[in-house]
């Protein structure tokens, strides 16, 4: 193992890499969350996270938990027992929101599709049509197993062509302040998302945009739900506290990094992340391996799972990243385990951090046994960054605007 000096480089596709500036906010003395300024803190956090859903009418609740969490608010609060829903699984993640739908009671259509597709849109279309009787359609915006990313707006085009009324849920934990996400546009009713992936701070809050729809839903739902309850939320949030105990570093750890994400602008964070995620498809492409997403339409910009040659253990590739060269890359996970790694590219990267991934992994695939050749992905990355990074200097006009990449002040 090499010392213990520098850094070790993470690029598992959550928590994701929490900026200096970031962590020197949440290094605050603790607060009374009942204090009669607190809300000035709180009431612009709600208001900026609509910002980032484009949730212009509907509301974003922020709960002390995991993203997990904000996926049982939005069924609990929203659906009855017994419920028919529409779901797909095509990853670890769309599987355990199933799993959770089942478990809670509803009663699921589930389309199982090949791991490295994603929502199928046209039996989606097919499935509302003949039954009407649907209340709940989920989708996994970005499955974060098998780096794949399907069409929001055309699950909301499906299910207006069938004549649906029912809510729409959807998984926007890795995809959410680092693809492009458009609540409103795209009529998505409940938008589930978590503080430790594009959002840039440690795991600890579940983010959950909801629709004005979703919310008139919510009073004559039926299922059991407590510690999640809408009603609690509201009548606390609306004047800028919470039903129970906010983890209040983290707060103000969320006002930094929305500071830093609307500093870059929404837009050019989304750029840099498609930047960043096809330098690293060029290397991976270069070394002659695959993604486990099996159509380009399907690719994802925040993380890239690697198909390992046959004969070469994705496990093992991460065991060797992590002790040979510190480096913590993202395990194939149930289906695909010792089959994929994945490197993930959201949140505070620049262009040399995906090289330093790559490079990595280059030396880790080698070390377990794969024939790459040293170098060959790192140059294609390269040459694409200084391509790319090149056009978008050209595409500013005002001079001085260089730095390109990445979100943190030095
Ligand atoms: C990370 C993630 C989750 C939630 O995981 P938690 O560990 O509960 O925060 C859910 N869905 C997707 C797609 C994710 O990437």
């Amino acid at each position: 193992m090499s010392a213990r000096t520098g850094v070790t480089h993470m690029f598992v596709p959550g928590p994701t890499n929490v900026p200096d500036r970031v962590r020197r906010a949440m290094n605050v003395p603790m607060e009374d969350h009942r204090a009669p300024d607190f809300p000035q803190l709180t009431l612009p956090l709600f208001e900026d996270l609509r910002k980032v859903y484009r949730n212009e009418t509907g509301r974003v609740f922020m709960y002390p938990s995991s993203g997990t969490g904000a996926w049982e608010a939005a069924v609990s609060n929203t659906l009855n027992r017994g419920d028919r829903v529409l779901m797909s699984r095509f990853g670890q993640f769309s599987l355990l929101w199933v799993d959770m739908a089942q478990r809670l009671g509803l009663d699921v259509i589930c389309v199982d599709r090949e791991w490295g597709e994603g929502v199928p849109l046209e039996e989606y279309e097919r499935i509302l049509t003949e039954d009407p009787s649907i209340r709940g359609v989920f989708a996994c915006h970005n499955e974060t197993a098998t780096g794949v990313t399907s069409d929001v707006a055309g699950v909301r085009r499906v299910m207006d062509a069938a004549g649906s009324d029912a809510l729409l849920f959807v998984d926007a934990v890795s995809s959410l302040a680092s693809l492009p996400f458009e609540q409103e546009a795209w009529g998505v009713d409940l938008a589930v998302s978590g503080s430790q992936k594009g959002l840039m701070l440690p795991a600890g809050l579940a983010v959950l945009g909801v629709s004005a729809k979703a919310l008139e839903a919510s009073k004559s739902a039926t299922m059991e739900r407590c510690y999640f309850s809408f009603a609690d939320m509201l009548k606390t949030n609306d004047l800028g506290y919470f039903p129970y105990t906010p983890p209040t570093p983290l707060l103000h750890g969320m006002r930094c990094s929305l500071d830093m994400l609307f500093a870059e602008g929404l837009d050019n964070v989304f750029a840099r992340h498609h930047r960043l995620a096809e330098g690293v498809r060029r290397g991976v492409d270069a070394l002659g391996l695959s993604l486990c997403a099996v159509e380009p339409k399907w690719y994802s910009d925040t993380v890239s799972a690697i198909r390992t040659p046959d004969d070469v253990d994705g496990a093992e590739v991460c065991r060797i990243g992590y002790h040979r060269y510190r480096t913590s890359f993202g395990a194939g996970l149930s289906k695909v385990a010792g089959k994929v790694f994945r490197i993930g590219h959201l949140g505070d990267l620049n262009e040399v951090s995906c090289l330093a991934a790559l490079a990595s992994a280059e030396m880790s695939l080698a070390d377990a046994g794969a024939k790459v050749d040293l170098g060959v992905g790192v140059a294609a990355a390269q040459e694409y960054y200084r391509n790319a990074t090149a056009a978008l200097e050209a595409s500013r006009d005002g001079a001085g605007l260089v730095g390109t990449a990445s979100v943190s002040p030095q």
